[in-house]
């Protein structure tokens, strides 16, 4: 049977009691993920994040989420914090010309921008090509 291998970008945040969990070894060890560490907070006393991707068999990264959420930590898709603000956006294209996804298209023959949040794949390169700050990740 054909594995399917995904990569996905995430947020992990949890309590200040599932700080100690060694989580990024659990998902070596238990469901063959291979992670890259985004960025991260992580603070004894407060709720922290983690902020990566994770890439794998989909069966496995679906059994590493339930099991991350039964350790009371909570898992989004990165794709769902990508926002498109069509009140500041200058309909330059910049963003469109970089998008890997083609989540940021150019839509004809109206010209203008058009977000199609189910295609991001969170990649970031938009917001560093726009140069009105009209695309954000809101953590
Ligand atoms: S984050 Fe990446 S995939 Fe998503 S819209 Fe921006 S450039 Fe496209
Ligand atoms: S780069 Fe920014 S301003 Fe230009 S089209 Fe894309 S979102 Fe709009």
């Amino acid at each position: 049977m054909t594995k399917n291998m995904i990569s996905k970008n995430v947020i992990l945040r949890f309590s200040p009691e599932v700080v100690g969990e060694p989580i990024v070894y659990l998902l070596v060890k238990e469901f063959d993920l291979v992670p890259n560490i985004i960025k991260a907070s992580v603070n004894p006393d407060k709720q922290g994040y983690i902020l990566l991707s994770l890439t794998g068999e989909e069966e496995n990264y679906k059994a590493s989420l339930k099991r991350l959420e039964e350790l009371g930590i909570s898992v989004q898709c990165l794709m769902e914090r990508i926002k498109w603000h069509e009140e500041i956006c200058t309909q330059c294209g910049a963003c469109t010309a970089v998008c890997p996804s083609l989540a940021l298209s150019i839509r004809r023959p109206e010209m203008a921008i058009r977000f199609d949040s189910d295609k991001c794949v969170a990649c970031q390169m938009c917001i560093q090509a726009c140069p009105v700050n009209a695309v954000t990740l809101d953590l």
